[in-house]
């Protein structure tokens, strides 16, 4: 018997430390489950907008936690980290800085965990402007494949900021390994910013920057137009040509922007019949009544202004349009006969003049924002490639 108890005590004691065991777990599991209704308490505040409370709950489930000093790193971590983004949301960003700078110093914690800290850390400095310090954490997470594809991103967002094109372009090559697209915008026009500052500085070779921008978005009509510009510098107008013509393919709203340069190719080539044809081409496939008016203005020049006035009646007809009805009128007065009848019409064109020039010329299709001049990037929603000439898109 006694031999048996003897044999029984080590079940004894295994079930002791069990019991013990299931008790201490059950009291982690009561904090963790207040922790947890406590979290998502705090996340229900924040849903309905009432980040006041939610601060104040957070706050207060991390005084209960480093007083108690009852639940594990890992959890304090994560409240820690959430109560620094809480603050950067809040526009407290100092507030957020402190606190994430202290767990990304703190012995306490994982190298994993550190890497968290410093991705908030980064978004804290971008959040105040600080680009070179969020760069140099950044370009640290760059190394960690978790964190690789959102910190390249951010990078390229830093050097889109401070104009590195060279460095924006080695970042976006980066991210197009990690991440390909079929039709990489954003990488193609930091080539055309990159060879646009290697054409100021006259270094370099843009031409190479602009045919990749072309590979990787075979779309961008800026690359066309830039590598059009750096052939008729090497006097090579047919290759130009073909550049300039490719926009109607690549990206029609904005071929009334080239159709001067178009123009001037031609005339070098001593063929400006062809232009005719290209003009013809055109109208015949998109409405655009900077198309219309430089046909308009070839067969004045060609055929005289009855010809050109023929053509712009018929093009009125098709695709009413201000620009084109104000170039028709200015057709009436030169053939009216003084008289009230050609008074009216100075005063309807000078009208119709006055509402063209104060009209803006290019809208963002994405955002509705409008401009006088052709931006690449669009101002206000940051947008590649949707900033569009207005003659473009709604004719
Ligand atoms: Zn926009």
């Amino acid at each position: 018997m006694l031999e048996l108890l003897f044999l029984l005590l080590p079940i004894a004691v295994a079930y002791g430390w069990y019991m013990g065991h299931r008790s201490a777990k059950r009291d982690q599991e009561d904090i963790s489950n207040k922790l947890s209704r406590d979290y998502v308490t705090g996340v229900n505040f924040l849903l309905s907008n009432q980040q006041e409370k939610a601060v104040d709950l957070f706050l207060d489930m991390l005084q209960k936690q480093q007083s108690e000093n009852e639940i594990d790193s890992g959890s304090q971590f994560e409240a820690e980290l959430t109560l620094g983004n809480l603050f950067r949301s809040r526009g407290e960003v100092d507030r957020a800085l402190r606190i994430h700078q202290a767990l990304d110093r703190s012995p306490d914690y994982s190298f994993e965990q550190k890497l968290l800290a410093k991705q908030q850390l980064a978004k804290d400095f971008m959040t105040v402007g600080f680009y070179d310090r969020a760069e140099s954490l950044y370009i640290i997470l760059v190394d960690e494949p978790d964190f690789a594809e959102g910190a390249l991103q951010q990078l390229a967002k830093i050097y889109q900021k401070t104009k590195e094109w060279k460095k924006a372009v080695n970042v976006a090559q980066k991210l197009a390994q990690i991440a390909p697209k079929e039709n990489n915008i954003e990488l193609a026009h930091y080539y055309c910013e990159y060879a646009n500052e290697l054409l100021r500085n006259g270094t370099g070779e843009p031409k190479t920057l602009l045919i990749e921008a072309l590979r990787v978005s075979p779309s961008c009509a800026r690359a066309s137009m830039l590598l059009a510009s750096v052939l008729i510098k090497e006097s090579d107008y047919q290759s130009a040509v073909k550049n300039l013509e490719n926009i109607l393919q690549q990206n029609p709203a904005y071929i009334g922007e080239v159709l001067d340069t178009l123009k001037y190719c031609y005339q070098q080539l001593g063929h400006l019949e062809n232009f005719e044809l290209f003009l013809i081409r055109a109208s015949q496939q998109v409405s655009n009544s900077s198309i219309d008016l430089a046909l308009a203005d070839l067969i004045e020049e060609q055929d005289g202004r009855a010809s050109a006035q023929a053509k712009l009646y018929q093009q009125l007809h098709k695709n009413p349009s201000m620009y084109i009805f104000h170039r028709f009128i200015q057709f009436q007065i030169d053939e009216a006969e003084t008289g009230r009848g050609r008074d009216s019409l100075i005063l309807l064109h000078k009208m119709v003049g006055e509402r063209i020039k104060q009209s803006f010329s290019y809208r963002c299709t994405t955002c509705g924002y409008h401009s006088h001049k052709l931006t690449w990037c669009c101002p206000s929603c940051r947008q590649w490639e949707s900033v569009k000439p207005i003659r473009g898109i709604e004719n």
